[in-house]
């Protein structure tokens, strides 16, 4: 029997309802397998800092420190309660950056899948979206501008000035190059990198070390595109991503944008890895919004739990059972509120009850 510590983040907002559903759907994982999940919950984010006075308490450290994984929820707060809180103490500054900084998950995995089936989902046009979207976007995680060095003060002239530091040193870049080529040697073997090398300079330096990086790639081939035009092209032609590779600030807003094409960021799971441990997290907030109404879809919450049992367990089998289950699911006609507007033909379910019918398509499935 192999046994995983598994850190268990639950977070904010939709947070513990997203991985209540999550948790049903490892334990039908560990009772069909020769393996045993324990579960160590944690306090983190918002509400850890008003239980305990900071968001990333030194206990919560201890028990990611000696986890296998780590499980994590969204964090945060709406704009107003986020005043509530020491700007240094919120939870993405006080919580999620060190997080990152601590076991240096420099990579980000972010899926943007929606099968063919599940296209009309997607606000684009049936013509544009064709047969759905198999992209993979690759956001490096702990370096640029969210890393850097934050000045704030008054100048000469009596102006409230900031100053944010957005520095990458070539090692930074070519460790999540690396990532990037790799995987997309594993699939379409085409990647695009983005860059805004036209204006900042720590975009010429993440080009010159990728043109170093593939010298060990000859056959994956390299399209280079700016940001800016990036954000159109997902938009009019998404078809033509397959593994996309960039730094810090643009892959946060990018793989919102694809949250969009998806048709809810509640489609988005993602895989934090480095050399060492791993964390694992829906790429969206706490959508304080939606948050205790059972309504929030918990996908992105499960689809991480798969990427967890395939990066850090090795059990790609039962990671693709869970994600087949998840769009059994949806095959069936059935929604949560986010993906389809009332009136629409799909049934609108429940977080309870999405995670109740993954749980169903798991069992039925067998397992294996
Ligand atoms: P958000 O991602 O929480 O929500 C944006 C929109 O998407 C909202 O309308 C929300 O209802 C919807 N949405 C998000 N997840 C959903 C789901 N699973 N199902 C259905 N709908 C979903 O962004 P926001 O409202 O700008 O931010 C809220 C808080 O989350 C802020 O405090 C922000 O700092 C924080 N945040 C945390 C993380 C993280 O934990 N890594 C990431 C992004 C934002």
């Amino acid at each position: 029997m192999t046994s995983y510590k598994i850190a268990i983040l639950t977070g904010d907002g939709i947070g513990p309802e997203i991985m209540r559903e999550a948790l049903k759907v490892l334990a039908v994982i560990e009772k069909r397998n020769t393996v045993s999940f324990e579960l160590i919950d944690a306090p983190f984010g918002a509400g850890a800092y008003f239980d305990h006075g900071h968001p990333f308490p030194e206990q919560t450290k201890t028990i990611c420190d000696a986890a296998d994984a780590i499980l994590k929820g969204p964090v945060g707060l709406g704009h107003e309660d986020a005043l509530k809180i020491p700007v240094d103490m919120q939870p993405e500054r006080g919580a999620v950056l060190p997080l990152r900084a601590r076991y240096n998950t420099y990579a980000n995995l972010r899926p943007v899948s929606l099968p063919k089936g599940l296209a009309h989902f997607s606000p684009l046009k049936p013509e544009v979206i064709g047969d759905g979207l198999d992209i993979v976007l690759i956001r490096e995680l702990v370096g640029g501008l969210y890393f850097g060095d934050k000045i704030v003060g008054v100048d000469d002239g009596n102006l409230r000035f900031v100053e944010e530091t957005l520095r990458y040193d070539e090692q930074q870049i070519r460790q999540v190059l690396i990532v990037a080529f790799d995987l997309a040697l594993g699939r379409s073997k085409v990647l695009h990198n983005i860059h805004k090398s036209n204006v900042l300079k720590s975009s010429v330096l993440w080009n010159e070390v990728l043109e170093e990086v593939r010298q060990d790639y000859p056959s994956v081939e390299v399209i280079n595109m700016l940001v800016d035009a990036a954000a159109t092209h997902l938009c009019l032609n998404p078809g033509q991503f397959d593994v996309m590779v960039m730094e810090n600030m643009f892959g946060d807003i990018l793989s919102d944008q694809c949250g969009g094409l998806l048709g809810s960021l509640g489609l988005m799971p993602s895989a934090c890895v480095g050399d060492g441990k791993a964390y694992y997290e829906p790429s969206h907030g706490s959508a304080p919004d939606i948050a205790g109404q059972n309504i929030a879809n918990p996908y992105s919450m499960i689809g991480s739990v798969a990427m967890m049992l395939e990066h850090s367990f090795g059990m790609v089998d039962e990671a693709n059972n869970v994600w087949a289950a998840m769009q059994g699911v949806f095959s069936d006609g059935y929604s949560t509120p986010d993906l389809s507007p009332a009136g629409s033909r799909a049934e609108i379910i429940s977080t309870v009850q999405f995670g109740d019918r993954v749980v169903e398509k798991l069992q039925a499935h067998g397992g294996k």
